[in-house]
C-alpha cells in the first residue's frame, strides 16, 4: 500500500514539475510528507558513497561577570567519517554503544585528541542525521507550520515529534524542507528517550547543495546550557562540527586505504621547464621544491590542505609586500597554502608557507596577518630547509589517518627565535611597520585565552603560538602593543572562529567571506577565538563540476552566484 502511495506522489510531482509549478499545492500534505521521507531515505543511501573529513571543536563555557560566558576548556577532534561500511550493519564497539545508534560507528579513527572518542560517544556526529532508520509517518508526527526562506530557497517548515513508543533516540524538533525536491536542508532540535549512559545534545544542522539533487551535511552547531551530565556536573558548552572533503573520493578514493602513489603533477611541470643540466645549487632548489610539492599534494589528497585559489593569492600579496620593500628576490618564489583545520598554526616547508583556517579567521587585520607571515618568511630568508626525505615520493605512501603523525614541520627553539628576530627586521621595512598594534593585541588576547583553550593552540604540524598562558611567538610585537582590554567593545584583538574564511565542503576550496563583519556593540559580542552558531546562505548549486567561484553558492549573496556558469575546470 505504502509503496503505491509514494509512487502516486512521485507521479503527481512529475506532472507538477512539467507544469512548471513544482509546488506542494498539487500534493496533499500527507503526500508531501511521504516525499520528504522518501528523499531522506535516498539521502541516507547516498551517504555511503562519501568519506568526508569531520572536524568538531568544543568549547566549555563558564560565567563571567563582564563578558557573560567565556571559554574555560576545549576539546578537538578530526576524523574521516566512513559511511561506506553500511549504515545499518556497522556498530561502534565502545561503552554504551547501542545497535540503534549506528551513526556513532561512522568515525573510523581520530587523528589526535585522546578525548575524541568520548565526545564521539556522546554523539556530535549524530547531528548530521535526522533519524537512522525510522524517519517516517509511523514513527513521527509532522506538523506543517509555515513557509520560510533560507537563503534563496523557499522552504516548508515542519515541527516533528516522535510518536509514543517509537523507540530510543528519536528526533524531536523542526525541519526545513526545500520545496522543489523535498530535501531536508536544515533541522534543529534534540534526540529524546536516551538509553542509559547516553546524553543527547541540542543541535542545529545544515546541509548544503553540492550539485543538482545532492545535499550533504556541512555544518552542525551544538549548544547546551546547564545540561545535567548524569551524576557528574552541569555542562555549558558550544561546539562546531564541520564536514568537508566530499569530492576527494572522485579521484583519490582508494588512497585512503591502499595508499596508491600518484606522481606530483608539479614534478612534471618542473621537468618541462628544464632545458639543460642544473648546477649544484639549482639542483638542490629543485630537490627541495620536489619535497614541498610531494607534501602539498599528499595533504591536499588527504583533505587537509585547500587547493590553490583566491585566498592563497591574498596571502602571497602580503608576502610580496614584505619581500619587495625589503629588496628580497627569493627563488624559487614563495607560495602560500591554507591548512583546512581550526587550531591556530602556521609553518613553513622550504618556500611554501602554510597557515591554518582558524588562524586566518581570528587575526584582526592585514598587518597582523603580515606579522604571522613575516615569521614564516624569516624561516625562508634564513634558509631553514625542508626535510628533503619528502623528495622521495615513496615516503608519501601512508593512509590519510597517518598524515598528522607522519608529517612534522616543527622547528628547533633556536630556529624559532631566529625567525622571530628576522621577522621583526622584515616588518620594520615593510608597509606594515607602525601598524602592528592589532597584531600585538592578538598575541596578548591569545595569551589571555590560551590556557583555557589548549586544543585551539595545539599545533598539529608546526610550532605552537602559545604554551600555557604564554605566547611563544613574536613576543617583541606583543610587548609593544597597548594594554589588552577584553571588556572594551571597540578593541578587537581577535575575531571568532569562522569570521573570515568560507570552506566549500565539496571542493575544499576556501574563500573570503563576502559579508562585512558586524561591529560588536558590547564586549560580550566580541567572542575572541570562540565558536558561534552557523548561518549559511542556502542556494542550489548549478553543478558539482562548477568553477571555483561556485564555491560561493554555499553562503554568498545570490547576485554572486553564476546561474548559467560555463563548465570550467580548475587550472593553475
Ligand atoms: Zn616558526
Amino acid at each position: 500500500m505504502r509503496v503505491l502511495k509514494i509512487a502516486v506522489a512521485v507521479l503527481m510531482l512529475a506532472v507538477a514539475g512539467l507544469a512548471q509549478t513544482a509546488s506542494e499545492q498539487n500534493l496533499k500534505l500527507d503526500q508531501v510528507i511521504d516525499r520528504v521521507v522518501q528523499q531522506e531515505a535516498a539521502f541516507m543511501d547516498s551517504l555511503r558513497d562519501y568519506r568526508p573529513v569531520v572536524e568538531t571543536y568544543i568549547q566549555e563555557m563558564r560565567a563571567d561577570k563582564e563578558l557573560g560566558m567565556v571559554p574555560q576548556r576545549d576539546e578537538y577532534f578530526l576524523a574521516k567519517a566512513d559511511f561506506s561500511q553500511g549504515i545499518r550493519e556497522h556498530v561502534f564497539a565502545g561503552a554504551g554503544a547501542d545497535t540503534k545508534h549506528h551513526h556513532l560507528a561512522f568515525v573510523s579513527k581520530t587523528f589526535s585528541s585522546p578525548f575524541a572518542m568520548k565526545y564521539v560517544d556522546t554523539g556530535f556526529l549524530q547531528g548530521i542525521i535526522v533519524d537512522t532508520g525510522a524517519f517516517d509517518q509511523s514513527h513521527y508526527q509532522f506538523e506543517l507550520l509555515r513557509r520560510e526562506f533560507l537563503g534563496d530557497l523557499r522552504c516548508l517548515v515542519f515541527d516533528v515529534t516522535p510518536r509514543k513508543g517509537s523507540g530510543q533516540g528519536r528526533f524531536m524538533g523542526r525541519i526545513w524542507v526545500e520545496d522543489q525536491d523535498y530535501h531536508i536542508v536544515r533541522f534543529s532540535g534534540v534526540r529524546v528517550n536516551a538509553p542509559r549512559f547516553h546524553y543527547y545534545f541540542h543541535f542545529d544542522s545544515w546541509r548544503l547543495s553540492m550539485g543538482p539533487g545532492v545535499w550533504l551535511p556541512a555544518y552542525v552547531y551544538t549548544e547546551e546550557n546547564d545540561r545535567e551530565y548524569g551524576a557528574f556536573s552541569h555542562a555549558h558548552f558550544k561546539a562546531q562540527t564541520r564536514l568537508w572533503g566530499y569530492d576527494l573520493r572522485s579521484s583519490h578514493r582508494q588512497d585512503e586505504l591502499t595508499t596508491v602513489l600518484v606522481e606530483s603533477p608539479n614534478a612534471i611541470a618542473d621537468h618541462a621547464e628544464q632545458t639543460q643540466d642544473r648546477g649544484p645549487l639549482e639542483a638542490l632548489h629543485a630537490w627541495q621544491r620536489l619535497s614541498e610539492d610531494n607534501v602539498v599534494d599528499r595533504m591536499e589528497r588527504a583533505g587537509l590542505l585547500a587547493p590553490r585559489g583566491e585566498v592563497e593569492k591574498v596571502l602571497e600579496t602580503v608576502v610580496n609586500n614584505i619581500l619587495v620593500t625589503n629588496n628580497l628576490d627569493i627563488q624559487p618564489e614563495v607560495r602560500c597554502r591554507v591548512l583546512l583545520t581550526a587550531p591556530l598554526e602556521s609553518f613553513t616547508m622550504a618556500h611554501t608557507i602554510v597557515i591554518s583556517r582558524g588562524l586566518i579567521d581570528t587575526l584582526p587585520d592585514e598587518a597582523s596577518l603580515a606579522m604571522v607571515l613575516a615569521h614564516e618568511l624569516g624561516h625562508v630568508v634564513l634558509g631553514h630547509a625542508i626535510d628533503t626525505r619528502w623528495a622521495f615520493s615513496d615516503r608519501m605512501i601512508f593512509s590519510d589517518f597517518e598524515a598528522f603523525s607522519r608529517l612534522d614541520f616543527r622547528r628547533t627553539p633556536a630556529e624559532e627565535q631566529a625567525a622571530d628576530q628576522k621577522a621583526v627586521e622584515l616588518l620594520q621595512k615593510s608597509p606594515y611597520a607602525g601598524k602592528l598594534n592589532e597584531g600585538g593585541l592578538f598575541l596578548r588576547a591569545l595569551s589571555a585565552r590560551s590556557k583555557d583553550l589548549p586544543n585551539l593552540v595545539t599545533a598539529h604540524l608546526g610550532n605552537r603560538l602559545a604554551l600555557g598562558n604564554q605566547v611563544v611567538r613574536m613576543q617583541t610585537v606583543a610587548q609593544s602593543a597597548p594594554a589588552l582590554n577584553l571588556s572594551q567593545p571597540d578593541q578587537i584583538a581577535a575575531l571568532p572562529l569562522g569570521a573570515r574564511l568560507k570552506l566549500d565542503p565539496w571542493t575544499d576550496r576556501v574563500e573570503m567571506m563576502k559579508s562585512k563583519p558586524a561591529a560588536a556593540t558590547s564586549a560580550r559580542e566580541k567572542m575572541p577565538f570562540e565558536v558561534t552558531p552557523f548561518s549559511p546562505f542556502l542556494t542550489r548549486r548549478p553543478s558539482s563540476a562548477s568553477p571555483a567561484s561556485a564555491g560561493a553558492t554555499a553562503q554568498a549573496t545570490p547576485a554572486a552566484v553564476p546561474t548559467t556558469a560555463p563548465a570550467e575546470t580548475e587550472s593553475h
